[in-house]
């Protein structure tokens, strides 16, 4: 079951500052949206919303037509992946990848065939019984990952989970990610402010800027009809 997305006139306000003003679109079942805007243009914000971990002022969010905003991020079935990765440093790699598991009473053998499915799909295996203190960047950023896959969610959340990696490993990973998409089919929210990033994960990208959505389209459509200068600019297409 992968999760179709509605976002239907969703604001934010952190006192007087508005960070998305009435914001609407829809992510279809099994689609990669990438949401592209520079820093602090709100997309933080919105996978924050989504994932359970920010309210929602005003507006609905909605999963396959039922409305998941009103409920507890436990509940959402959604899984977030950080730029910063938040592992539990004191735990295995293994435990870190367990824990959400372990919490919600699945069978331990379920539990350790999902781990060791989704270390062997990232070719982590031969890490499970490190702390994350004894990874690389790369492999910690693999281990949250892998945690997310375990769950099984509806859809995953990733906030600019390649920003915190050397330019080389952020490609290598890049081409991994979409290949892991390949596998692994469910919905994809992916954030970043980088074109390259968006233009080669996504099947549509949203771009934001100044609290709204500029345009909506695929890579295609956003480089070659940008719908306004911001766009043009933003995405570096000829003008
Ligand atoms: P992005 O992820 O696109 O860089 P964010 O969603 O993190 O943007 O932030 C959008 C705006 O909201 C920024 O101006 C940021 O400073 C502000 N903001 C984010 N979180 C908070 C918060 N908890 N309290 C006050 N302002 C916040
Ligand atoms: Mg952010």
């Amino acid at each position: 079951m992968t999760a179709h997305i509605e976002i239907l006139n969703v604001s934010k306000r952190y006192g007087a500052l508005t960070v998305l003003d009435g914001l609407s679109l829809s992510i279809k079942a099994n689609e990669f949206m990438v949401f592209l805007g520079p820093s602090g243009c709100g997309k933080s914000t919105l996978l924050r919303m989504i994932a359970g971990l920010e309210s929602v002022d005003e507006g609905t969010i909605s999963i396959n037509g039922q409305r998941i905003d009103t409920l507890p991020p436990g509940k959402r079935d959604i899984a977030m992946v950080f730029q910063s990765y938040a592992l539990y440093p004191h735990m295995t790699v293994a435990d870190n990848m367990a824990f959400g598991l372990r919490n919600i009473n699945m069978p331990a053998d379920v539990i350790s065939a999902r781990v060791a499915e989704a270390a062997r799909m990232l070719e982590i295996t031969h890490l499970l019984e490190r702390k994350p203190g004894q990874l690389s960047g790369g492999q910690r950023q693999r281990v949250a990952i892998g945690r997310a896959i375990v769950k099984e969610p509806k859809a995953f959340l990733f906030d600019e989970p390649l920003s915190n990696l050397d330019a080389a490993l952020r490609v290598r990973t890049r081409v991994e990610l979409a290949q892991l998409r390949n596998r692994v089919r469910s919905t994809m929210v992916f954030v970043t402010h980088d074109q390259i990033e968006a233009m080669t994960l996504a099947d549509r990208i949203v771009v934001m800027n100044n609290r709204k959505i500029e345009q909506i389209g695929t890579p295609m459509e956003i480089y070659s009809q940008p719908a306004s200068r911001f766009v043009a600019t933003f995405v570096g297409s000829p003008t």
